[in-house]
């Protein structure tokens, strides 16, 4: 029943995008050693040179975005060589991503994200009802509670909640999971919603392709979405500017050589864009209520873990 589940939140999601105008497109997942980088990469021997196992499509699809295509999804592997061993990482997961030209705002995209869930969790509830009957014998929970609007909460206003409530959250830095749980808690509290979307992330806990906020630079056009204090989806607008984006690459100390095709494209007029990256084993094992993600994966892969 939970794999019946996963595999209707793929359908749901490609329903609604569609729906939306996204094509679907299909990125390599072996790509060059540098280009991504990072502690997290699964490196392998490309006849004799290094290349790396995708630890997601953000760039390939951004360069769709350069070459016109307006709006895109793919559906595809995701690797992510974490050594961390916890109830919501796993080494190998699918990831349900997107990205899209917006015309005046990246609120644009957040309400294409909005519509989407909504479409996932009405949809599951209805369609699936059978399925998750069978689960929720085993693991209960309910239906997960969103608003009609997208609703949104500010960085600083997060940041505020969690004060009055008596914490010290690090307010330039990243929330610890433990503050997004209680985050989680008080938005319920305070607007009877168990989905919501955190935004305007402040610069140092993002990657250098995100479009700092025009009126501070501290803070960025970059949020997460959240069922119950814990991530599914996170996302940005990005820096279309060649400029702009050489200087961010700069300033996070890498080296522009592996970027460069990247960066090329860029400069090829592209237009204004934001999109989002969801793990599909993440949405499954949160909606469900499982107590690990390793539930929500036919054949999950772990840092102990890769067979069967
Ligand atoms: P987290 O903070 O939970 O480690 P992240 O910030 O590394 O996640 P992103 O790189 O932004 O996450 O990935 C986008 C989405 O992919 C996340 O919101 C989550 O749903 C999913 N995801 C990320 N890492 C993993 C993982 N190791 N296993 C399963 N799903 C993941």
């Amino acid at each position: 029943a939970i794999m019946r589940l996963q595999s209707a939140v793929c359908q749901l999601f490609r329903e609604s995008l569609y729906a939306q105008g996204f094509m679907e497109i299909h990125s390599p997942k072996l790509i060059p050693g540098e280009s991504e980088g990072g502690a997290e990469v699964f490196r392998t021997d490309y006849f004799g040179t290094m290349a790396c196992l995708a630890q997601s499509p953000q760039l390939y699809k951004q360069m769709a975005i350069s070459s016109d295509l307006h709006r895109v999804f793919e559906v595809g592997p995701v690797f992510r060589a974490e050594k961390s061993n916890t109830r919501r990482h796993l080494c190998e997961f699918t990831g349900l991503d997107l990205e899209m030209a917006i015309n005046e705002h990246y609120d644009e995209t957040l309400v294409v994200l909005h519509k989407m869930f909504k479409h996932i969790f009405t949809n599951m509830e209805e369609r699936f009802a059978k399925e998750l009957a069978v689960v929720r014998e085993q693991y209960a929970s309910a239906p997960v509670r969103f608003t009609e609007e997208p609703c949104i909460i500010h960085w600083d206003e997060g940041m505020t909640m969690l004060q009055e409530a008596g914490e010290t959250p690090d307010v330039l830095g990243d929330l610890s999971g433990a503050h997004e749980l209680k985050l989680g808690e008080l938005v319920a509290d305070k607007y009877g919603a168990d989905f919501y979307i955190l935004d305007r992330y402040p610069a140092a806990a993002r990657p250098f392709y995100t479009m700092p906020c025009p009126d501070d630079d501290r803070y960025t056009n970059s949020y997460d979405l959240f069922i119950r204090g814990q991530e599914i989806c996170s996302g940005a607008q990005r820096v279309h500017e060649p400029e702009l984006l050489k200087k961010q690459i700069a300033a996070k100390e890498m080296p522009l050589e592996p970027l460069a095709d990247y960066i090329t494209a860029m400069e090829h007029a592209t237009p204004p864009h934001a999109g989002a990256g969801i793990g599909l084993e993440r949405v499954v094992f949160l909606y469900l209520g499982l107590d690990n993600v390793r539930k929500a994966s036919m054949f999950p892969r772990d840092p102990n873990r890769i067979s069967p």
